[in-house]
């Protein structure tokens, strides 16, 4: 049943049976939870929800390391070996082309790809939905940023318990038992945003890059990124300048900094305009300086200064 670490280990086990711990990976070890799946996540928001759906049948590990900005991340050879012997590979297609280029490689049908379950129906061209929706959207770039959305995190964590009781289905009750406990958490949190950013003096969020486009489209706000759909630590003047004159023209009185960048734009732009610099943490990844240790916490405290930002209600 745990077909892939199932193999691993019967390869590092041949020729020393008699060795105490081998074959505890099929369920007889007290190493890993009840010895159950091992999950390789390939960055934060996936990794969480690895170990929501999981709890204690898996052990998850993150692909991305901890504080690394998750999108152009290259894999090392230790990680790409992960997604060999993991049991499951949880990752989302276009997003870290190192992470694709090791699942096409090494996971076969043991990867699960967080894309066709979260439904990323976003579209961008130039980085800017907004300023393309006249339905010509149709050769734009997919957002992959879903994790945004707690209501599509849920949909991810319901097809995840799917695939992980294929894997193990002696516990197949309690990853269907952890999804709808998770959606539960995500139906409240979804509850909190849209009451929390009903009455807001401004709807328009400058951000960063363009991370939060499924936030947006939920809670109905309009995102600006300074940089596209990936992070640029130099965008490009006529950007930076695009940025100052939408923050004029609509009167912004927040611009918001990431975790994992620096926040030198965000700086500069909020200087040019006399706008408020505030943190949206777009939960690519985890660091000392994140305003929580969990995705519920920094969901929250992505909340709290959108409705400070906002200037809402
Ligand atoms: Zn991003």
């Amino acid at each position: 049943m745990v077909s892939g670490r199932g193999r691993a280990s019967a390869l590092a086990c041949a020729g020393v049976l008699a060795l105490a711990g081998c074959g505890a990976a099929n369920g007889s070890g007290s190493d890993t939870a009840d010895g159950g799946l091992t999950i390789a996540a390939s960055f934060y928001p996936l990794q969480w929800l690895g170990e929501q759906i999981a709890g204690t049948h898996g052990t998850v590990t993150s692909l991305t390391p901890p504080g690394v900005e998750p999108h152009e991340y290259e894999l090392t050879p230790g990680e790409v070996a992960a997604t060999a012997e993991a049991d499951i590979v949880v990752y989302l297609s276009a997003y870290q082309p190192s992470v694709d280029a090791a699942v096409d490689e090494q996971a076969g049908d043991r990867a699960f790809d967080a894309a066709g379950p979260a439904d990323l129906d976003l579209l961008y061209q130039d980085g800017h939905a907004e300023e393309h929706a006249d339905g010509t959207h149709a050769e734009g770039v997919r957002d992959p940023h879903f994790w945004h959305d707690p209501m599509r995190m849920a949909d991810v964590g319901d097809a995840l318990a799917e695939a992980l009781s294929r894997a193990d289905e002696a516990h197949r009750a309690d990853y269907t038992a952890n999804a709808a406990d998770l959606r539960e958490q995500l139906t409240a949190l979804n509850g909190e945003f849209r009451d929390g950013l009903a009455r807001c003096a401004s709807r328009d969020v400058v951000t960063g890059h363009s991370a939060f486009g499924y936030l947006a489209d939920a809670y109905g706000l309009r995102q600006f990124g300074i940089s596209g759909l990936a992070p640029d630590e130099e965008p490009s003047p006529g950007a930076l300048t695009g940025a100052t004159d939408f923050i004029r023209e609509h009167g912004v009185r927040a611009v918001y900094a990431e975790t994992l960048v620096s926040p030198a734009v965000a700086e500069t732009v909020a200087r040019e305009t006399g706008a408020q610099v505030l943190i949206l943490d777009p939960i690519e990844g985890l660091t000392d300086a994140s305003q929580g240790t969990d995705y519920l916490e920094l969901m929250h405290a992505n909340l709290a200064d959108l409705r400070t930002g906002q200037q809402c209600s």
